[in-house]
């Protein structure tokens, strides 16, 4: 491969492309950039590529510049990053160990004409890294809490079950709180956890033959509970046909109980959640509906991301990472979850696994 330290003055002003770039000052500017760049006229020749495309591709300007895209060689970089499909959203690729994101946008002559596509590569190597140490310190961070909390919780269940004897009567109720809000703690502490198994592909689904509904009414029966602290009312409907499936009965219980602790959380006082499972076409459908706060409209794309949280949200508890680990747990399932919702009136969570693993 040609060393892409030469000079590069001749091939951008000769290619022939009415994009302004092809002026020297513009070609310089371009040049400069940390952004690597490629625009490919609308016939599918490459006419323009600057330095940090070079650099980032291993690809010199003397020796693209001109050629159709499909006449690249298939296994170079500059072939795999444009003819990745990049309009709509950017795409990451893995070149020669770096990590480059590519995006590319149509562009237009002023009369409308479509001139070519623009390809914009970023190199987010080091960016990539960084965010990884920082995800693995709080893995660990949070991995350490665990301990301690666990031997509170033992100690509160002690109390609790063990020797009610010894603890007045009167502490009780401070001591079912203790376990609660505990509780609570490991599941928030799960789910960093879980987060980071899932970025770095080690969640596991252990799957074995599961009662689903069960399950199910065990999630319900939870959320009535915390239905009547809360002043709202929970009510629940399992089909008795539901099958047995090979599944991860303890991951699919956070799928359901996350639901239904979101759902009895973002609706107030005196607002109904409805749990319903039943059976359709070989899928099990679980959805769970509530009349509460609702979710703009803007956001419901983006719902199922790691760490958002809704603007309506505002003024809740939460981590935004209880759908995220949702989803993924439906999708190991060969599952799907879905959301609509409207602001200010309620939403629904459906939930669909195939029955397929039935046993
Ligand atoms: P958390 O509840 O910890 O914020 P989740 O990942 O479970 O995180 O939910 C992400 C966001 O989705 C919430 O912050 C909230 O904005 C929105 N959301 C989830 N469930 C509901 C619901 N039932 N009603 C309204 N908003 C919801």
């Amino acid at each position: 491969m040609e060393n892409s330290g030469l000079p590069h003055t001749g091939p951008y002003i000769e290619a022939p492309t009415s994009l302004p770039e092809s002026s020297p000052v513009a070609g310089m500017l371009m040049n400069g950039i940390g952004v690597g760049v490629i625009f490919v006229e609308a016939g599918g020749r490459l006419a323009f590529i600057n330095r940090k495309a070079e650099a980032i591709l291993q690809a010199t300007a003397g020796s693209v510049l001109g050629k159709m895209v499909d006449m690249l060689p298939l296994r170079t970089p500059i072939y795999k990053v444009l003819s990745e499909d990049c309009r709509e959203a950017p795409v990451e690729v893995s070149i020669n160990g770096a990590v480059i994101v590519v995006e590319s946008s149509a562009m237009y002559a002023p009369g409308g004409e479509m001139l070519g596509e623009m390809f914009e590569l970023r190199d987010v190597t080091e960016e990539k890294k960084e965010k990884r140490r920082r995800e693995e310190i709080v893995a660990m961070m949070t991995h350490d809490l665990k301990s301690p909390l666990t031997v509170l919780m033992g100690y509160v269940q002690a109390l609790k079950g063990e020797m009610p004897q010894k603890v007045d009567a009167s502490l009780q109720p401070c001591l079912r709180e203790m376990d609660r809000s505990a509780m609570k703690l490991l599941a928030m502490i799960e789910d960093v956890l879980d987060a980071y198994r899932l970025e770095v592909g080690l969640l596991q689904i252990n799957r074995a033959v599961c009662d689903l509904r069960t399950l199910l009414d065990g999630c319900c029966r939870d959320g009535l509970h915390e239905a009547a602290t809360r002043g709202s009312h929970l009510s629940y409907s399992i089909a008795d046909d539901i099958p047995p499936l090979m599944a991860d009965g303890k991951q699919l219980s956070r799928v359901f109980a996350n639901l239904i602790g979101n759902a009895l959380k973002f609706t107030p006082r005196r607002g109904t959640v409805t749990v319903t499972a039943s059976v359709r076409n070989g899928e099990i459908l679980v959805s769970v509906e509530d009349t509460g706060i609702g979710i703009p409209k803007e956001d419901l794309p983006r719902i199922f991301n790691k760490y958002f949280r809704s603007s309506s949200a505002t003024g809740f508890k939460g981590t935004g990472l209880g759908l995220t680990i949702s989803k993924a747990i439906v999708e190991a399932h060969g599952g799907t979850i879905e959301v609509e919702s409207v602001e200010g009136e309620g939403s629904r969570f459906t939930v669909i696994i195939p029955q397929g693993q039935k046993k």
